[in-house]
């Protein structure tokens, strides 16, 4: 079975075959984990991001969908990038969310890769509350990866030692 790893750490300094970024839907570059990806990753992220505008994602991506490009001079091979749901208090967004990395999972099988990096996704600018985004997030995984033979193994990198717990936290209710 694929194994499931929580680490404390920076996603741009991952040695994974994909690394998964939560991006927003322009696909033009952000804050967070999007501006260190770019930022580490130079210019060429950009100008496939700008080719995929300019191509099949003229509206930009939508909310749970993911997409493709390099990943420039970042260890990993590619950059799977995906729009994670904006929290909301009155909306349940859930399966969006859970959409979001299901759907960067089959795109990375797609392109052959065996092993993937998140971020917590939709946790930082998009204010949804870890312990909340760690439950759907590890079950969403959890779930593809038994649809998805190729990839062996899934490693979430949380920005601290309080994120990485509560993934701890979560993944010990994990029925796995
Ligand atoms: P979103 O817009 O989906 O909320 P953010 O990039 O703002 O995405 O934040 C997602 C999570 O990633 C937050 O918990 C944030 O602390 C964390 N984060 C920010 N930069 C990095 C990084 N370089 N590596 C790993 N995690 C990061």
């Amino acid at each position: 079975m694929a194994q499931i790893e929580l680490v404390v750490g920076d996603i741009t300094a991952q040695d994974v075959d994909v690394v998964v970024n939560a991006a927003n839907s322009s696909l033009l570059g952000g804050g967070g984990v999007d501006g260190a990806i770019h930022r580490k990753g130079g210019p060429e992220i950009l100008a496939d991001c700008r080719k995929l505008r300019a191509g099949h994602y003229g509206r930009g991506l939508k909310t749970g969908q993911a997409v493709a490009t390099t990943a420039g001079r970042l260890p990993a091979n590619w950059v799977v990038h995906t729009v994670g749901p904006v929290w909301s208090a009155e909306e349940d967004r859930s399966a969006l969310l859970a959409d979001c990395h299901r759907t960067s999972l089959r795109v990375a099988a797609d392109l052959g890769a065996r092993t993937v990096a998140f971020p917590a996704i939709s946790t930082g600018i998009y204010r949804w509350p870890v312990e909340s985004a760690a439950k759907i997030a590890l079950a969403a995984v959890a779930e593809t990866l038994d649809g998805t033979p190729g990839i062996t193994s899934v490693r979430f990198v949380l920005f601290d030692k309080r994120a990485h717990d509560v993934f701890a936290e979560a993944a010990s209710l994990l029925d796995r």
